[in-house]
């Protein structure tokens, strides 16, 4: 026992540090990469097997031993082991949370690969129940039955169906005791894979296609390449050519989308194009779901994978390639805990795999082209819509000049009008959800606030009811204003007010709106985007949802209700994301045969961002930002790390900042530029203070160099201990 190995184990706890264990009393040494069972202070903890030391700093007598090893083979594997430390040491997270966020959470929790799983199934008699005699007695048993029937023999397991039907035990008792349902335990095998399919063919690649797949082609290991293609412009041709090869060369590939549940039919055309079934993943999975397409990612079973942020963690047993879709979306940063950039991460994989990454937009981070600048990556262009499709024409309409009544002006209606007499289809956007962006006072101005957040309730008119969006608080409309009793009116609009707006107008005519309010029940979206897509719906209307690589085949139509939202903003990355969501959402009009058209309403039509946008595209808005980002030494010309800290005491945030920037000044001996502490752009949210501290380099290196000392300083700190405090390296949301 004296020379016996010590195991450095990752263990799912906020320290910044690996834990030391001795083997099990077994004689066996779980190998980096498995999973082990430890004693953790007084409780038992998952962990995972990082690396096998000969020896520890810690006296042997101190060590504890692993209870049990989880894995005979490892989990994970080296290169795997690789990313988590990476991301570990490039965000300055805990490794043991990494290490648990890479993982299925059937896994985390300690089941095996292949775990025994309760399932409930109909029986024999079950089979023969009359579902709608039954319906009319007990609606929620006939409900229950009814999707243990589709699910087949070996019903559903109870995880699953719990999501699907929390309620689900109380039925299922009834139908149990009649002998209809039982329950049982099952491994979590694969299901039956799907019988082999024809390629659907596709169309022959146009000269700028087949030039990006060539260049991709042509490099040997790691190569990053940005395939800056307009909207239409035929990027996923480009990707389904390369995918194709790299699986007929015995390859797996890895495909990162923003949110799958709005790009269904991005999954379909690779699906039929390709003629293989992709291991999914996504938030939308049971565990049991995600743990299959893990596995089958992981075994190689799957030669495609794809899947949202988290999936750039999958192991792969030979990829090679790597494709991230629509690189600008916010949605591949995670926001809380471990703060990461799946774009980011996945660019490092490539590297260290050695393989190529293709990232492609329409509207791509000033990043990713200071990279194409500074000739570290390739920038590949597709100029011009694929096919025959031609781009939308562009018309900006005065809000000061125009007539218009709840956010419509009478140009922007009139063009409706004309869309839809000639049967195309009409999308109007306005990244606002609700009724009315706020309640205001019709006597003093007084606007209804959030008790809880600096910030205003949002009027929702169906409900009857005010939300704060921020903390998610509710409150029934006020009628009368709190402070001088004067009737209160909804002021500006939101989409559920445009929709009504859009029905009076437009009797006849189908209007359907698409944002996070109407589609928060399991399969709305799939629904709405279907009636978008077949041209069943004649209006859209809708927050940026609707912006995301969709493909409606007859909208022809694309207004934007309230352009300037973003137009005085503060953050560097305003403009930026501005002329992206505009491009993106313009995008979507005119991609068949019919020329496409876009309105945008403005009450600054002179602002200079639209003369660039309009005149210059999103490359010129892109050029000028790049040019403005140098003078002020912004990302991608420095780097940034913001320290946050949240406490019910602004006092408490505030100190804990002032101790990190004393500990940044010890560190960093005025090498770096330190901005605040400051309080945070919504000082206080869901009832607590907050704060943040800014830290800016030219050098990256010196960056992680003082974060890395910094972290442990922090966690050793009492003042820590009264605040949530984070580090987010290379940060998204600013101010
Ligand atoms: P993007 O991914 O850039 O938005 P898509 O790959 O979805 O573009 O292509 C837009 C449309 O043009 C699709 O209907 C697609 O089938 C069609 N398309 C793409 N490439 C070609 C091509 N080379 N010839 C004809 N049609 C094409
Ligand atoms: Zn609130």
């Amino acid at each position: 026992m004296g020379n016996a190995p010590v195991l450095k184990v990752a263990i799912n706890v906020p320290l910044s540090r690996l834990f030391d264990y001795l083997p099990p009393a077994d004689g066996t040494c779980p190998p980096p990469g498995a999973r082990v069972r430890v004693p953790f202070g007084k409780q038992r903890q998952v962990g995972m097997v990082v690396a096998v030391a000969p020896c520890s700093d810690l006296p042997r007598s101190r060590i504890r031993r692993v209870l049990e090893a989880l894995d005979d083979t490892p989990l994970l594997r080296e290169e795997d082991l690789w990313l988590i430390g990476f991301t570990s040491d490039y965000y300055h997270h805990p490794v043991g949370e990494v290490a648990a966020a890479a993982i299925p959470a059937l896994l985390r929790h300690g089941r095996s690969l292949n775990p025994l799983l309760r399932h409930v199934a109909a029986t024999d008699p079950g089979q023969g129940v009359d579902i709608e005699a039954l319906a009319k007695k007990a609606p929620r048993q006939a409900e229950l039955l009814e999707m243990l029937l589709d699910a087949g023999g070996n019903g559903i397991d109870v995880d699953t169906l719990a999501e699907q039907m929390p309620a689900w035990r109380r039925s299922f008792r009834a139908l149990a005791a009649k002998g209809l349902v039982s329950e049982f335990e099952m491994r979590a095998d694969e299901p039956e894979p799907p019988p082999p399919r024809h390629a659907a063919p596709g169309p022959v690649l146009n000269r700028d296609q087949k030039a990006a797949v060539a260049a991709i082609r042509a490099g040997t290991g790691f190569h990053a390449s940005l395939l800056d293609g307009v909207t239409g412009s035929g990027k996923t041709e480009v990707y389904l050519q390369l995918i194709g090869e790299t699986i007929a060369a015995g390859r797996q590939v890895l495909v990162l989308v923003p949110e799958i549940g709005l790009t269904p039919q991005l999954v379909a055309r690779l699906r039929n194009r390709l003629g293989i079934e992709p291991a999914l993943l996504h938030s939308a999975l049971s565990d049991l779901e995600r743990l299959r397409a893990w596995r089958q990612a992981r075994s190689g079973d799957a030669q495609l994978v794809v899947g949202t942020r988290s999936a750039v963690f999958t192991p792969m047993r030979g990829a090679g390639l790597v494709i991230v879709d629509e690189e600008h979306d916010h949605s591949f940063k995670q926001q809380e805990g471990l703060r990461y950039s799946a774009r980011d991460l996945a660019i490092a994989r490539a590297k260290h795999l050695d393989i190529p990454i293709v990232l492609g937009s329409a509207t791509p981070t000033l990043e990713m082209l200071h990279h194409c600048r500074s000739g570290s990556y390739s920038h590949l262009s597709l100029p011009r819509r694929a096919g025959t499709a031609r781009p939308p024409t562009v018309r900006i309409v005065d809000l000061g000049r125009a007539v218009s009544a709840e956010g419509l002006s009478e140009p922007l209606a009139h063009a409706i009008t004309q869309h839809l007499a000639e049967a195309g289809q009409v999308l109007i956007y306005l990244n606002r959800r609700g009724f009315a962006p706020t309640l205001i006072c019709s006597g003093c101005g007084h606007v209804a606030e959030c008790s809880r957040c600096d910030s205003r309730m949002t009027v929702h008119a169906r409900e009857g009811r005010l939300r704060c969006h921020h903390c998610g608080s509710g409150r029934p409309l006020d009628e009368h204003c709190s402070e001088c009793g004067a009737a209160m009116r909804p002021l500006g609009e939101g989409t559920q007010r445009l929709e009504d707006e859009l029905v009076r107008r437009y009797p006849g005519r189908q209007v359907m709106r698409i944002d996070s309010d109407s589609t928060q029940r399991k399969g709305a979206i799939d629904e709405a985007l279907q009636r978008a897509t077949s041209g069943e719906a004649d209006i859209l209307v809708g927050t940026q949802m609707l912006s995301k690589g969709h493909h409606f085949p007859k909208l022809t139509l694309v207004g934007i209700v309230n352009a300037d939202q973003g137009l005085f903003g503060t953050d560097f990355r305003s403009d930026e994301r501005l002329a992206q969501s505009i491009i993106q959402v313009a995008g979507r009009a005119g991609r068949e045969s019919r020329v496409g058209e876009v309105i945008i309403q403005t009450a600054f039509p002179a602002h200079p961002f639209w003369q660039r946008l309009i005149e210059g595209g999103y490359a010129r808005v892109a050029r000028d930002a790049l040019e403005e980002r140098r003078a002020a030494n912004w990302p991608p010309f420095s780097r940034l790390a913001l320290l946050r800290s949240a406490a019910t005491r602004r006092g408490d945030a505030h100190a804990f900042l002032d101790i990190a920037a004393g500990f940044v000044g010890r560190l960093a001996h005025g090498r770096l530029r330190v901005l605040g502490p400051v309080d945070a752009p919504m000082a206080r949210r869901a009832g607590r203070y907050r704060a943040q501290l800014l830290l800016q380099s030219g050098d990256r290196r010196l960056l992680h160099e003082v974060l890395r000392e910094l972290r442990p300083m922090l966690e050793a700190d009492p003042a820590a201990r009264k605040v949530r405090w984070s580090i987010d390296v290379d940060p998204v949301e600013l101010f």
